[in-house]
């Protein structure tokens, strides 16, 4: 197989259009490239090595919410991250073990509790009224294999994308660190509750510099080593250190990469690595974003105002937040031929529109690109996380097939399925077809 994850995808590109996977019937296609996959799972594994230390990866399933994406992940190592009962039943499908699971979210309930702690998943808590659930559950049910941990947000600061950005002073996740009491209750809770073994942080995300994730990391390390001196004991084991490296959408290069984070936490935080805590990550973005890529028709060209515009089938409905806030998150665009090749020629400026009923459904504006014609083809590049499988179903667009490939260096590709496009009846039923009509006399009660 090829190395170049361009060159895959050229190939891929290629195939997907010579073997029909689009086609009148399914203009838009994800695509996902398993060798890329395969490889960023490598490369997170041996950033973080450590001689005498365990470390746990997880996955965090919203960034591809598909079960052979997560199968594929527990085969290369990963475990998942999960953060709603939908999310967990999808690390479940993929048979990611409960050792390796991780739950997390800001809102859960008792009855999602007392699932996660019968399954012996770890559980981390978001605030205090989450451990009192917690401290209830557990007697009730004693023996859970859960371990458990409380998220905390040292408040460290927000990267350049605000609605990315989880360690600002007022943010909704975990126990605000910073605030006035706010240590020392963390510290009584640990001490109220000697099972209490972990402790979680996530502070990144697209548009946080390295430098402020560490200072985090850093924040919650100092913390743990507060509760276990307070302890008197290892009571903290296990740092989860969340995700939120960030991706480079401006070219094929793939920075920082994990090994550059692992680096700047090994020289900013050392205790960390010196084999007395486990330590959990929970990546997204950086694992799945490069590897996807979105390949739609153009269905029509035309011009208003003297703009050239491509009318394709790519628009909100899988790019949902290039298209409502195109200046945090701009995709790289290919004009592709009929073939699905790239295509050459000068760059004249058009915009590429999606086929949502709205006007700002563009994925690019004024964006010099060879002139795509009425039978060409579009990819949206970098599109592996967060896009095609976080369907928006603005106008009962159906949630697109998703192809995984590999591409040889011959140009071959072997596509498997990932998921089937949604069908007309699937898109009925979730839409409440075949229910009673709302204006049937009844009686009403109450
Ligand atoms: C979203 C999320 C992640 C993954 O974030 P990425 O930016 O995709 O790496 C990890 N942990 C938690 C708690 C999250 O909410």
């Amino acid at each position: 197989m090829s190395d170049e994850p361009g060159k895959r995808r050229g190939h891929a590109l290629r195939a997907a259009v010579r073997q029909g996977l689009v086609n009148e019937g399914e203009p838009v296609v994800g695509l996902l490239d398993v060798t890329g996959v395969e490889h960023a799972a490598a490369a997170l594994h041996s950033a973080f090595a450590t001689p005498g230390m365990t470390v746990t990866h997880t996955f965090a399933v919203k960034a591809a919410p598909l079960v052979p994406v997560l199968a594929l992940l527990a085969e290369c190592g990963l475990g998942a991250e999960v953060a709603s009962p939908g999310e967990l039943a999808l690390a479940r499908a993929a048979g990611v073990p409960a050792d390796r699971t991780v739950l997390d979210s800001p809102a859960k309930t008792v009855a999602e509790l007392r699932r996660a702690l019968a399954l012996g998943v770890a559980v981390n808590a978001d605030n205090a009224l989450e451990l009192d659930r917690i401290d209830a559950l557990r007697a009730a049910v004693p023996g859970s294999a859960s371990p458990v941990g409380l998220r905390v947000n040292p408040q460290t600061g927000g990267g350049s994308i605000g609605a990315m950005s989880t360690a600002t002073a007022t943010s909704k996740f975990g126990v605000a660190l910073r605030d006035p009491g706010a240590e020392e209750w963390v510290l009584r809770a640990y001490a109220e509750r000697p099972w209490l073994d972990r402790l979680h942080t996530h502070t990144g995300s697209q548009g946080v510099p390295l430098e402020l994730m560490a200072a985090g990391v850093r924040a919650a390390y100092k913390l743990a080593e507060r509760i276990n001196r307070a302890a008197g004991r290892q009571q903290v084991r296990v740092l989860d250190i969340g995700g939120g490296l960030p991706v480079n959408f401006g070219s094929d290069v793939t920075a920082p990469g994990f090994a550059a984070y692992a680096d700047l936490l090994r020289r900013e935080v050392p205790g960390l690595f010196d084999g007395r805590y486990g330590l959990v990550t929970e990546f997204g973005r950086s694992l799945l974003a490069k590897n996807g890529t979105v390949l739609a028709r153009v269905e029509y060209a035309k011009s208003a105002g003297g703009r050239p515009i491509a009318v394709t089938h790519a628009g909100a409905q899988v790019a949902t937040r290039t298209v409502f806030v195109p200046d945090a998150w701009p995709l790289r665009v290919l004009a592709l031929d009929g073939a699905g090749r790239e295509k050459g020629g000068e760059p004249v400026v058009q915009d590429v529109a999606g086929p949502c009923c709205f006007a700002g459904d563009l994925v690019a504006k004024a964006r010099p690109l060879p002139l795509l014609a009425a039978g060409d083809h579009v990819a949206l590049l970098d599109t592996g996380a967060y896009y095609f499988s976080n369907h928006f179903a603005y106008n009962s667009l159906p949630r697109p097939a998703v192809h995984g490939y590999v591409a040889a260096d011959d140009g071959g590709v072997a596509f498997a399925p990932v998921r089937t496009a949604q069908t007309e009846a699937e898109l009925l039923a979730e839409s409440g077809a075949g229910l009673p009509p709302l204006r049937r006399r009844r009686s009403v009660s109450g």
